[in-house]
């Protein structure tokens, strides 16, 4: 961290967590300060909640972001973090080509599908549902994890944005935190998906699902049981595709987990 950064937060009171000279790409922060908001991509943000006179939000940069720029409009500072230069794994499948090439029926709804995610993710919605922390919602073993780079028949594909949790088909899958769903239906990559909406603009989202127990418009609390494994949509086995976005940011679910995990034992 820069001494100018460092003098800024001493000035003003403001606190990160963890605090870092640099975050890995996704990662995800909390920052404590004195605004009612912050603002991120030119987007207002709420806190996550409120301790005395401060407020704690809930910040990620992108995966492919180098810097995240945090504008403090109350304290009239901006605080520029780094992003730590990280080399994913990369991970490379051979497939019959037909299985590859989509079909111009597929790449439209595969494109209308990716529409209506991005249009989810740039809403911020003002509500928070958060309740205390978030639960990985369902136990197995990770073989994916975030940002890895993906190569399909030697072919370059979009990077990995969720972890891949293994476990047996039809296991339960729980709602991360309490929110409110505000997808659940059929996907031609993510098949059976849904996505829950927690507030101030962070979402998670669940892949591949055998059954989905909720429906849009439902508000789910932390633990519920919102559906079951399964290999639905674009997946070679049974496992639970688990993604996570902040802001628009593509962020790593894993990082939201030890987040709170670090701000139970600073009190
Ligand atoms: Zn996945």
């Amino acid at each position: 961290m820069s001494k100018l950064v460092v003098l800024t937060m001493f000035l003003f009171s403001i606190e990160l967590i963890p605090e870092k000279k640099c975050y890995d790409p996704g990662e995800v922060f909390i920052l404590r300060a004195k605004d009612k908001n912050v603002i991120l991509k030119d987007r207002a943000i709420g806190p996550i909640k409120s301790e005395g006179d401060f407020n704690l939000f809930l910040v990620a940069g992108d995966l492919f972001e180098k810097k995240t720029s945090i504008y403090l409009p109350e304290t009239r500072k901006t605080l520029i973090l780094n992003i730590c230069k990280k080399e994913f794994p990369v991970r490379k499948y051979y497939f019959p080509k037909e299985l590859v090439d989509l079909s111009p029926e597929d790449l439209k709804r595969a494109n209308e599908e990716k529409e209506r995610f991005d249009r989810i993710w740039e809403t911020i919605n003002e509500k928070s549902y958060l309740e205390g922390s978030f639960l990985l919602p369902v136990t197995g073993i990770i073989k994916f994890n975030f940002g890895e780079r993906r190569f399909m028949n030697d072919e370059e594909r979009s990077p990995h944005t969720g972890i891949d949790i293994h476990t047996d088909e039809g296991t339960p899958v729980m709602a991360s935190e309490r929110g409110i769903v505000v997808f659940a239906g059929n996907t031609f990559f993510g098949g059976n998906s849904i996505v829950i909406d927690h507030g101030m603009g962070i979402y998670t989202m669940y892949f591949h699902l055998k059954e989905m127990f909720v429906k849009e418009g439902e508000v789910v609390e932390r633990g519920k049981i919102i559906g079951s494994v399964g290999k639905t949509g674009r997946a070679t086995g049974p496992h639970l595709h688990w993604g996570l976005r902040v802001a628009g940011a593509r962020a790593d679910p894993i990082s939201l987990l030890e987040v709170f995990k670090k701000l139970e034992k600073k009190r």
